[in-house]
């Protein structure tokens, strides 16, 4: 199939766009390259041996959108395009709600107006909120505690409406879990500006020396050992999910929110303790207070990914260290 990648540079995307090339699907990515570098493309190139379409646009630009579409014959569209920071999404609310909901309905406009129906979003885990019960199933309760997630669930709801309207739309939400890791080439990986936000980049760059220590956000919560867990999921698993999400968006028309996760949860030193494994290096680290707005624990339920989609994840914690630490030493 003809599939436009948005955000296709970016961390996902790109994973999800070698395994789609790898399957005989013309890939075109767009990306405003505001969180991601065109050397990307040229990797995914290396990885793959095809070349690639791409078009450095915005989603917000409704006009070259239309002609990317139809000079593309474009049949499906995964929209991986958006802004990701918690923390920045409470200091500039509407950048957020600029970016990821407007910018999602200029997509689905351009869309219809080319009768493209079958759409793939990137959603979040965050939009459940604090845990009424674990595991997350998706019918729990939709309560985003920060602007992120509400930008999240707000282009969920408006999918529900338009797919109300419209019953020839085919639409699956995917709520990721925590995505870490690598291509096992190490050529793609996940490239934070700055100072990570998140653990596993944190922890590579204290391996190799970049920062001198891990701060360990917490370890008085009620967990197994104090430390807040998640639910890592390895991002070539998550790019699996979207292939098998393509097949299915094929077949079933109606708005449909899955849950891409493991069904595990690993505490912060769980993570460490792998980590030190793969890369053979001690992590030095620091107990500091809680991150505000952490929640204690949360992990997925993964059954309605293997009943409709026949995918589950498959790679464990050590491929995913392993993997995220070779590309972040051939990166530096
Ligand atoms: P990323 O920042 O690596 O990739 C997003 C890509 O979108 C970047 O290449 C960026 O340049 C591009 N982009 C952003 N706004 C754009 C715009 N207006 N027009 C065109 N391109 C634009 O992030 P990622 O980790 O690959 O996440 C992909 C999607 O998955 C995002 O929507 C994110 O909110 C969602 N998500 C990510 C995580 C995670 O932990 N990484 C978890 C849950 C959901
Ligand atoms: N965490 C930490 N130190 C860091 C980054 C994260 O202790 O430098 C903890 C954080 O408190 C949480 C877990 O690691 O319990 C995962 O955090 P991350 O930011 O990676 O994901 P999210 O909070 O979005 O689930």
């Amino acid at each position: 199939m003809n599939i436009l990648l948005t955000g296709g540079l970016g961390f996902i995307g790109s994973h999800t766009a070698v395994v789609l090339a790898q399957q005989g699907h013309q890939v075109v990515i767009l990306d405003n390259l505001c969180n991601s570098q065109m050397e990307v493309l040229a990797n995914l190139e290396s990885i793959t041996g095809k070349k690639l379409r791409f078009y450095e646009a915005d989603i917000r630009e409704g006009l070259a959108l239309r002609k990317i579409l139809s000079d593309n014959q474009i049949e499906a569209v995964m929209h991986f395009a958006g802004l990701k920071s918690v923390a920045e999404s409470a200091q500039d609310p509407l950048k957020y709600y600029d970016n990821n909901v407007c910018g999602t309905i200029n997509l689905i406009e351009a869309m219809q107006a080319e009768k493209i129906n079958k759409f793939i979003f990137s959603s979040s885990a965050t939009v459940y909120g604090v845990p009424q019960y674990l595991p997350y199933d998706e019918d729990h309760p939709l309560e985003p505690i920060n602007t992120y997630g509400k930008t999240k669930l707000q282009v969920e709801e408006i999918l529900q409406d338009l797919v109300k309207s419209d019953p020839s739309w085919s639409v699956v939400a995917l709520r990721y879990f925590n995505p870490v890791g690598a291509h096992e080439s190490g050529l793609i990986g996940e490239s934070p500006k700055g100072v990570p936000n998140n653990l596993m980049p944190y922890i590579c760059q204290v391996a190799s020396g970049k920062l001198p220590h891990l701060n360990i956000f917490g370890d008085d919560y009620e967990t197994k050992d104090g430390t807040g867990e998640r639910d890592y999921i390895h991002v070539m698993d998550l790019a699996e999910g979207h292939v098998a999400a393509l097949n299915f968006v094929n077949q079933h028309p109606g708005f449909h929110a899955i849950n891409l996760g493991t069904g595990v949860s690993y505490s912060v030193y769980d993570l460490i303790g792998a980590f030190e494994q793969a890369a053979n290096s001690m992590i030095v680290r620091k107990v500091q207070p809680r991150r505000s707005g952490d929640l204690a624990i949360y992990y997925a339920k993964a059954d309605k990914a293997k009943n409709l989609l026949g995918w589950q994840a498959k790679r464990d914690l050590q491929v995913m260290c392993k993997s995220g630490w070779n590309f972040h030493k051939q990166k530096s």
